[in-house]
């Protein structure tokens, strides 16, 4: 569905990424971990157009994309929840959703949307007319996720949606990734330093090291890799 070919790219006179190769099937969970300055998140800003993409191909539903502006690249159904969520902290929960749906003019399907994501996260339900910026880390996460699931992406990109959050908290949010991905067959693209719950949930895995894809497989063969549990397991 998406593929990311011996792609290339960085920021000034610095390469962040340097080859790094990608396929993503429909409807998998494809987990990239790896430590930090890796690569991973500029892998995912790579992939939405943000950071532009210097060598290499990016193919969308056999669509090249790396040289598309990031709106067009959200309307044919790429979306990214950035690292550290930026929502918008003075709009309300709802006005933050509302913000998701920009790009959609089928009213009645985006009210059906926000009924879903409210459903998925009751607490943004009952905080809907709060401001975003007066939301716990963890409910900044949901309305994150929630407001990319308004422009309905068939790929999802989450980065690092563990980040500074309870134990409790992140194993909520890793099983409604696990619920979005079985409901609606969105496909997920996850990066995580949080390598063990990543790969707990996703169907295959890739590792980065300084810009490079050192190794991949199926989520358990990395979770049995004695070098992947030392170096990113903590066992
Ligand atoms: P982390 O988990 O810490 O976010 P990461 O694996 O996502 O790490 P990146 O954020 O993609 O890694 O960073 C890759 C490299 O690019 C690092 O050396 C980082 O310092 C550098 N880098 C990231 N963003 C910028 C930027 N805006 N300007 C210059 N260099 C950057």
């Amino acid at each position: 569905m998406l593929s990311v070919e011996n792609v290339q790219s960085g920021y000034g006179n610095k390469l962040a990424i340097k080859d790094v190769s990608v396929e993503i099937g429909r409807g998998e969970i494809i987990t990239l971990i790896g430590a930090n300055g890796a690569g991973k998140s500029t892998t995912l800003m790579t992939i939405c157009g943000v950071v532009p993409c210097r060598a290499g191909r990016i193919v969308f539903e056999g669509r090249e994309i790396q040289a598309l502006p990031p709106e067009e690249i959200v309307r044919m159904g790429i979306c990214q929840v950035p690292e550290g969520r930026h929502i918008f902290p003075q709009l309300t929960v709802k006005e933050n959703l509302d913000m998701g749906a920009f790009l959609r003019r089928d009213k009645a399907e985006v009210k059906k949307d926000i009924d879903y994501v409210f459903s998925l996260f009751p607490i943004l339900a009952e905080r809907r007319n709060q401001d975003g910026g007066n939301l716990s880390g963890g409910e900044q996460q949901m309305l994150a996720m929630s407001r990319a699931l308004m422009a309905r992406p068939r790929v999802l990109l989450l980065d690092e949606p563990s980040m500074g959050l309870a134990p409790l908290v992140i194993r909520q949010i890793f099983e409604i990734i696990r619920q979005i991905n079985r409901e609606n067959n969105t496909t997920i693209f996850l990066v995580e330093q949080n390598a063990n719950q990543a790969l707990h949930i996703a169907d295959r895995g890739y590792v980065m090291e300084n810009g490079r894809i050192t190794l991949t497989g199926k989520a358990q063969e990395l979770l049995d890799n004695k070098d992947i549990q030392k170096a990113y397991l903590g066992i």
